[in-house]
């Protein structure tokens, strides 16, 4: 049955991943008529698996820990670093923010919490399998009209691009983002749980640039995240290559022998190239960027994800003072621009220093930041890292 929608809407965002989602649940829980346009079918199976303290406050304050605890999400305070098999650094949460803890819980199951609260809520609407094709835009640059799947007319107050690292907003309006291809991708793969990872994350690199990290992300399954050098990725995730790849990792992974076990496969694995970008100007007139769409920065910071959550949260706060009438829209969207943007560029900056770290245990030690890997956003954190 097609479902209606109505055609003059306050906000449409562009992309159902955790920004978008979030955004539309807080902004909706106001009255506000949202509509969401998600290209999938389904929510994106691919994301962070780890929500930090940041993310957890965000969540909480909409109400939604209980379902996060329902879910089975992984409360855990403490995660280990080492390198060339050597302990470097343990992170003990409960000393680091107010939030004591951090969840592992896969991407696809936070967002399928956050669908679920936005479906109570009346004044939501998501459209699956929906792209803006065209916009329109006024004298002024506002985009007035945005069309879905080239047929249908929206007319909005306030467009967001919530569509991730390839926005296809961004390539309408016209806006190139600059972004960096980090030399190594990191492998993806999930194995039959083991006492080790049940026990605590460990995450092991080495003077190679190998990375090997080892979490649960349910009762029954861990994940496994691998990085090697390009040539080496090329050899070791070759098909029935478990036996070298398994070799490699022991000359590195010193406390998860039977991690390094469960592993069956050498091919199989899911491949994602990493990029650090981060695009000079959030707002431009009514649209506004977020989450992946607005910046991206390496994953060993563990921030994306949280990163996106913030983002949403803040351009709520500043998209409310809009509709309070507290400020102008070009005022709240700079504020939050303002707001949120060196915040990006300082993460980036931490993340692409630690990624590229791995050369000596000192360096891996000195560029790991307690405080900024658990999410703290104090002054003094971000300020150690250079805002
Ligand atoms: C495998 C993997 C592991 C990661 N690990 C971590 C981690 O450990 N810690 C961490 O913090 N971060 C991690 N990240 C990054 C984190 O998942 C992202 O930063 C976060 O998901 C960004 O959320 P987002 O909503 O901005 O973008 P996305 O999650 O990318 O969502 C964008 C959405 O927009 C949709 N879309 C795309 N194009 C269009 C279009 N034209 N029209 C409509 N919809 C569109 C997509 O289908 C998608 O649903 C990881 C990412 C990956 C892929």
């Amino acid at each position: 049955m097609k479902q209606f929608i109505e055609k003059k809407q306050d906000v449409v965002i562009c992309g159902g991943g955790i920004a978008g989602l979030v955004l539309a649940l807080a902004l909706g829980k106001t009255g506000k008529k949202i509509l969401i346009c998600e290209k999938g079918k389904y929510l994106n199976p691919n994301g962070a698996d780890v929500l930090k303290p940041s993310g957890i406050s965000i969540l909480s304050e909409l109400g939604l820990l209980p379902n996060l605890l329902k879910a089975e999400a992984q409360k855990r305070h403490e995660v280990s670093f080492f390198h060339n098999g050597l302990p470097t650094l343990h992170i003990d949460y409960r000393l680091q923010q107010s939030t004591d803890h951090f969840f592992l819980i896969p991407y696809q199951e936070v967002l399928a919490i956050v669908l679920e609260a936005i479906k109570k809520t009346p004044s939501i609407n998501i459209l699956m399998e929906t792209e803006l094709t065209e916009i329109e835009q006024d004298n002024d640059g506002n985009v007035v009209t945005v069309v879905l799947n080239e047929k249908e007319y929206v007319y909005p107050d306030i467009v967001i691009g919530a569509d991730g690292i390839n926005s296809k907003l961004r390539n309408l309006l016209g806006i190139n983002a600059e972004m960096y291809f980090y030399p190594r991708a990191m492998y993806f793969n999930k194995f039959p749980i083991v006492n080790s990872v049940r026990e605590r994350n460990r995450l092991y690199v080495d003077d190679k640039n190998a990375l090997a990290y080892f979490y649960p992300i349910n009762h029954k399954e861990f994940r496994t995240v691998l990085s090697f050098e390009k040539d080496e990725a090329n050899y070791l995730f070759q098909e029935n290559q478990v036996s070298e790849l398994k070799k490699r990792l022991r000359k590195f992974v010193s406390c998860s022998d039977d991690a390094i076990e469960a592993i069956t496969q050498s091919n199989g694995f899911t491949t994602f190239p990493l990029c650090r970008m981060n695009l000079p100007k959030y707002n431009f007139n009514n649209v506004v960027f977020i989450g992946n769409a607005a910046h991206s920065v390496h994953p060993i910071s563990g921030q994306g994800m949280n990163l996106a959550i913030e983002d949403a949260w803040e351009l709520f706060c500043q998209i409310s003072n809009y509709y309070k009438r507290a400020l102008a829209l070009s005022e709240a969207l700079n504020q939050f621009h303002n707001t949120r943007h060196p915040i990006s560029q300082a993460i980036a900056n931490y993340a692409d220093q630690l990624a590229n770290s791995f050369g000596s245990k000192d360096g891996f030690y000195l560029s790991l930041n307690p405080k900024i890997q658990t999410s703290g956003r104090q002054i003094n954190d971000l300020n150690a890292i250079g805002l």
